[in-house]
């Protein structure tokens, strides 16, 4: 079957430190066959490079759509259009967070315990929902990146100073794709 309902688009990670992870996200302001394929395509990128969470700039696009799944299980597939999160709440919480963008690099993270969001369905339908745990910590993870904000302003300046060599080659990295595509 290949009818709108079913169309993915296909796409490729955004690595640090592509300017588009630093641009702020935009509202989607239509919920068509477009944002379905958009986010399809985005769950497809998620499983495939084994993440619990993925943002739209983080597959070049400035949109403010995130996905995640915290459990692997297919009706856990939870896509959130036009997030803010309303509050955060309960106790600081240190734990290691990964990013798709950052591949190989793992720092501990500090963030609130909950947190409560409104967003819109992919059918355009407002909703408001409190995440805690795992969820919560993907989801303010995911803002992150609709705000512009990454792994690397989040990290302890112990963890930025382990991960310097790592963050030194993605850079190298990046500019010598960049280089690649515009021969100039
Ligand atoms: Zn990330």
């Amino acid at each position: 079957m290949t009818d709108a309902s079913t169309k993915k688009l296909d796409f490729a990670l955004s690595l640090y430190p592509d300017p588009v992870l630093r641009k702020p996200a935009v509202p989607v302001e239509t919920f068509d066959a477009d944002l379905r394929a958009t986010v399809a395509g985005m769950f497809e990128r998620m499983r495939a490079s084994q993440g619990v969470g993925l943002a739209a700039p983080q597959v070049g696009l400035q949109l403010r759509v995130l996905v995640l799944n915290p459990t692997g299980e297919p009706q856990d597939d939870l896509a959130l259009i036009n997030v803010s999160i309303i509050e955060r709440s309960g106790p600081l919480t240190l734990f290691e967070e990964g990013c798709l963008s950052f591949p190989g690099i793992y720092a501990e993270v500090k963030r609130p315990e909950r947190c409560t969001v409104s967003y819109r369905d992919l059918e355009g339908n407002s909703v408001e929902r409190e995440f805690e745990g795992f969820a919560s910590r993907i989801v303010q993870h995911e803002y992150d990146h609709l705000e512009g904000v990454l792994l690397v302003d989040r990290m302890s300046p112990a963890d930025k100073a382990r991960h310097r060599a790592a963050l030194a080659s993605l850079v190298d990295r990046y500019k010598t794709r960049a280089a690649q595509k515009s021969p100039k």
